[in-house]
């Protein structure tokens, strides 16, 4: 470790936590900072703004209010209050955690960074928020919001994806972490970063109260920093989308239980972008008969990885037949979740049937 970083970092602490005081945004699960409160607004908070966390934490709440209910909750319904949030292995994740404390731990959040860290869906990251913002343990927790803020500070173009980066920067975190306060400094870090220190467009550092220490502020380089490594292009999959529809109903199957969007039901869909005659052939296979067919506009979903190319088709569809469930529009919103892979055919369907 760099004692000159330290020295640098050390001196920032005060003025950040005096920022915190009196900038913090009032969030639901800071009000009452309960260990499943934490650990639930973390998860979702992981790949999701504030903003649009904020509806789907009241609501998961409301119908989950304690670790018993969520241990106990049936997929379908953990399923459609994640619906819209995306990364859905974030949920199943959270109610095997949750199984766990249920048959280990009573019913308790263990409050000790090694035992959390154990619990499914819970890293680093996670561990040490809940342990800090919930237990008041003396535990860092860094993410890329983190390592954003803190690469700025000291001027560093190390690349935060590197695992030694980020081990070194919880080094030196650990090193300045003041005691008795882990819960402040570690949401104060990650509130400059969300509101100040901003990761896309100019940081605020008018409004900061590191300006007057900010390595890459003082350099004027804030915008190269932190380095970016070239993304890797994400693989293009073309796909046909059947919107089926009989009468009031409309089918849906659901996806294999590994790979994409394991296990969560979907609008039948086949690779590639069919011709008419491709198009009756599956509807054939499927033993659908098909009374017209309409195209929808083309869609396009992006995964880390992955962007789907769909074309989708409304099939008015002669009777119910095929390996599907056929269900109505208002099932679709209270019971079944469809990812939001399929919002634009959803959306198409949402107008018919409203
Ligand atoms: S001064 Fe600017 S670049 Fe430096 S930490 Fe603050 S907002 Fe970020």
């Amino acid at each position: 470790m760099n004692e000159i970083d330290i020295l640098l970092l050390s001196g920032a602490v005060r003025p950040l936590l005096q920022w915190y005081q009196e900038n913090a945004r009032v969030l639901p699960w800071r009000q009452q900072p309960t260990p499943y409160r934490v650990w639930v607004s973390e998860i979702m908070l992981q790949q999701t703004r504030v903003s649009a966390v904020m509806p789907y934490f009241q609501r998961w709440m409301e119908a989950l209010p304690t670790i018993r209910d969520l241990a106990q909750a049936e997929e379908e319904n953990l399923l459609k209050l994640w619906e819209g949030l995306g990364y859905y292995n974030r949920v199943r994740n959270l109610q095997k955690a949750a199984k766990m404390i249920m048959e280990e731990y009573d019913g308790n959040m263990p409050s000790d960074y090694a035992l959390l860290l154990k619990l499914p869906g819970i890293g680093e990251y996670t561990a040490g928020a809940i342990s800090s913002i919930a237990f008041g343990q003396n535990e860092v927790a860094v993410d890329g919001n983190v390592l954003r803020v803190i690469s700025r500070m000291l001027g560093s173009f190390r690349d935060i994806k590197e695992p030694t980066t980020k081990k070194e920067m919880q080094q030196l975190l650990r090193a300045v972490l003041p005691k008795g306060e882990a819960s402040a400094f570690n949401q104060a870090l990650m509130e400059l970063g969300a509101t100040v220190c901003l990761p896309n467009g100019a940081p605020q550092c008018m409004l900061c109260p590191w300006a007057d220490s900010c390595r890459a502020h003082e350099a004027g380089n804030e915008l190269m920093i932190p380095m970016k490594t070239p993304k890797k292009q994400r693989r293009i999959e073309e796909k046909t989308v059947f919107l089926c529809i009989c009468q009031d109903r409309i089918a849906i199957q659901k996806r294999p239980a590994k790979g994409l969007l394991a296990g969560l039901w979907e609008l039948p869909s086949v690779h590639g972008v069919l011709t008419q005659k491709q198009l009756e052939n599956q509807l054939a296979d499927w033993h659908i008969e098909m009374v017209a067919c309409e195209k929808t506009e083309t869609a396009k979903h992006i995964f880390t990885h992955i962007e789907w190319h769909m074309q989708g088709y409304i099939v008015e569809v002669k009777k119910l037949a095929g390996d599907f469930l056929w269900v109505s529009w208002e099932e679709v919103q209270q019971q079944y979740a469809l990812p939001s892979a399929f919002k634009a055919f959803t959306a198409v369907l949402e107008k018919r049937f409203t």
